[in-house]
């Protein structure tokens, strides 16, 4: 009697057993998946404001939407006039050693962070656009600037030359001084990239990790992002933090944004290091504090300008930086 009753329990035990498993498993996919996405949302807004933002939002994240918003505004004609294009969105880490094809579009997958809400909404937006098919007005072709020689308001001699302007050797792309579409170098060019890499070994040496978030890019991959914004925002708002083509210093092929796009970035160590450091290299923290009404751009501590060493230590000035408006006297305002 005794044998029987022990004989039918078991398989009724192991049964329960069972079921309590499946149930156990259940409670904990449930719990990860509920974790996984308000992790995600307690850093949606984070760091997406500044001219850099679009980078971060169209490279941060898997889904590349505001990109694809961006390629869908651009006409076909102009896409294969450019047959880079199609290669800019590629992320390929293998190619930072090389300057010439290392930054086209380059973004790092180290950018992981934030930006759900955003990638949410511009997953809505895509969606949108494909439905309703709106087509762009076609882009007004630029005017070149005719060359002209002039003197600045610091009485430095500026020359504009085939749309280009530079002072004292050094080129100048912000809202007043735009680039032509021809002006391509492909890359990050020699001097500024052999820079990077001296600073970015002596900070590793000292325990600072950098890396390239976003490094060159070209004239039509910054029309591409600014016209998604515009797309998404409209102009005024996107002229705000979006550099319109032909005025992103990321044009010039000396311009890296490193790390991150935090705006507290500047107070990380490797933010600090930066601060500190990249003038000896020949880099200048472009945007800096409290200069949003002289450079047009808010703060930006992740991006940084080659200019030279000897430039960039007057523009260091014991560490509290001048813009290269303010030193040539010139201005940032769109005309
Ligand atoms: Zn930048």
């Amino acid at each position: 009697m005794k044998k029987n009753s022990s004989s039918k329990a078991l398989p009724r035990l192991i049964l329960l057993a069972c079921a309590a498993l499946i149930l156990i498993v259940l409670v904990v996919f449930l719990y990860f998946q509920s974790s996984a996405s308000s992790s995600n949302s307690n850093t949606s807004d984070k760091g997406l404001q500044g001219v850099d933002a679009i980078s971060y939002i169209s490279y941060g994240v898997k889904t590349i939407d505001i990109d694809e918003i961006g390629k869908k505004l651009i006409s076909s004609e102009e896409s294969q006039a450019n047959p880079e294009e199609s290669k800019e969105d590629k992320v390929d880490e293998e190619d930072e050693s090389s300057p010439q094809n290392s930054n086209e579009g380059y973004e790092s997958e180290n950018v992981q962070s934030g930006s759900s809400t955003e990638n949410t909404e511009a997953t809505v937006d895509t969606s949108v656009s494909e439905t309703t098919a709106i087509e762009p007005e076609p882009e007004a072709e630029p005017e070149i600037p005719a060359d002209t020689t002039f003197v600045t308001d610091n009485g430095f001699v500026a020359v504009t030359q085939g749309g280009i302007t530079t002072i004292d050797g050094t080129i100048i792309a912000n809202k007043t001084y735009s680039l032509p579409p021809t002006y391509d170098p492909g890359g990050i060019l020699p001097d500024a990239w052999s820079a990077w890499l001296s600073m970015s070994e002596d900070a590793a040496a000292e325990g600072i990790n950098l890396f390239i978030n976003s490094g060159y890019r070209s004239y039509y991959t910054q029309e591409r992002i600014y016209n998604g914004y515009v797309y998404e925002h409209g102009q005024a708002e996107a002229d705000t933090y979006s550099a319109r083509p032909g005025h992103s210093e990321h044009q010039t092929g000396l311009t890296l944004d490193l790390n991150s796009f935090e705006r507290d970035f500047g107070s990380t160590p490797e933010g600090l290091w930066l601060d500190q450091n990249s003038y000896k290299y020949g880099y200048v923290i472009r945007y800096p504090q409290g200069k949003q009404h002289i450079t047009g751009y808010i703060p930006e501590p992740w991006h940084f300008r080659y200019v030279g060493p000897s430039l960039a230590e007057v523009l260091y000035n014991g560490g509290n930086w001048i813009s290269l408006e303010e030193y040539f006297g010139v201005s940032s305002v769109y005309q």
